[in-house]
């Protein structure tokens, strides 16, 4: 991890709020595009959002830079730019849970919170071989109780790393290296061959798949209409093609049309597929059609959302859009 020997707290802050939902590899070159900008909280303070999304576009859960953001300004505002060093004060900060509370006290602050991620689980159902369901909080508040009891008071930051590199490299979810492994000796599920069936995760629901139909609509200049998502949804404050989800018994066209008409009041014509694909969220996946329309009547207004803009194929990558877009905005910059 680049930021390994790191001590300075906002960026371990940032690299915790990273490691959320993504993993080292792929918060790496995020985590230094990102300090690279905003090298300070001060600078992450004083940023737009939409420089904040666009060093975050392509990391998904967009509502984790929307709440650094504002949990910047509220540290400078604040605190006078240091971040809080106790559990109680940090956890109050937008977009900071008891893991990464425990997490950034620990590393920054030297606290004695012990931290609990997937690896951590790992390791400690594995230890003491506990072989009820990790999924549910019943187990996990077990497992934290445990972590607390264990924590080292003298170096609780080195000790959380420790067990949380434990498990990302020795004791892997496949095939863990116990042979390797410093806690070999009094590790029940090494002792009694149950590696392979702890931690035991209930299986999880299948995903819902949706259709969505989304509109492109061209001005004279070849210009196209895009339209900036709410605050406070799901993908809020980035930009897209204005649509949405396709009705039971709708063909996809008639969903641009309808979706266009109530976002935007205009009238369109649905004339050609430009192009469709599929992407996987995290509780669903989907499959974009993007669709070519004509304007039929009407002037576009942002009913549905907080802005509208028409703007220069060249100059789409300037927006924040999400992951699912880039294909499509790729394929529409070369388009005559
Ligand atoms: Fe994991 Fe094996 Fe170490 Fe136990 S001995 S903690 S199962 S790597």
């Amino acid at each position: 991890m680049p930021w390994r020997d790191e001590l300075e707290p906002y960026k371990i802050w940032v690299s915790e709020i990273m490691l959320q939902q993504t993993r080292v590899d792929q918060a790496t070159p995020y985590f230094n595009h990102f300090i690279s900008l905003f090298p300070s909280v001060y600078d992450l303070a004083k940023a737009s959002q939409q420089e904040v999304l666009k060093a975050w576009e392509g990391l998904g859960y967009y509502s984790r830079a929307r709440n650094l953001h504002y949990a910047a300004k509220t540290v400078v505002k604040e605190y006078g730019g240091r971040l809080p060093e106790t559990y109680d004060e940090i956890i109050k900060l937008k977009g900071i849970g008891p893991y990464t509370a425990a997490a950034v006290t620990s590393i920054a602050f030297n606290k004695p919170n012990a931290v609990v991620d997937g690896n951590v689980i790992r390791v400690l159902s594995r230890y003491y071989g506990i072989e009820d369901d990790v999924r549910s909080t019943k187990t996990r508040n077990k497992i934290q109780e445990f972590a607390n009891r264990l924590i080292d008071e003298e170096r609780p930051g080195d000790f959380n790393q420790a067990l949380m590199e434990l498990g990302s490299v020795v004791c892997s979810p496949t095939s863990p290296k116990c042979t390797q492994c410093p806690v070999q000796a009094s590790c029940i599920a090494a002792g009694t061959a149950k590696t392979e069936v702890i931690p035991y995760k209930s299986p999880t629901k299948k995903k819902p798949h949706k259709h969505i139909g989304v509109g492109i609509i061209e001005d004279e200049d070849g210009k196209v209409l895009i339209a900036l998502r709410p605050e406070d949804v799901m993908l809020g404050g980035l930009w897209e093609f204005p649509g949405g989800k396709q009705k039971e018994g709708e063909e996809i066209q008639q969903t641009v049309e309808r979706e266009l008409k109530e976002e935007l009041g205009i009238e369109v014509k649905a004339y050609r597929e430009f192009m469709s694909f599929k992407h996987v969220y995290s509780h669903f996946s989907i499959t974009m059609h993007a669709w070519l329309c004509k304007l039929i009547s009407g002037t576009p207004s942002a009913n549905a959302s907080q802005e509208i803009r028409w703007v220069e194929k060249s100059e789409l990558e300037q927006y924040p859009f999400p992951k699912a877009n880039k294909t499509l905005t790729q394929k529409l910059k070369k388009k005559r």
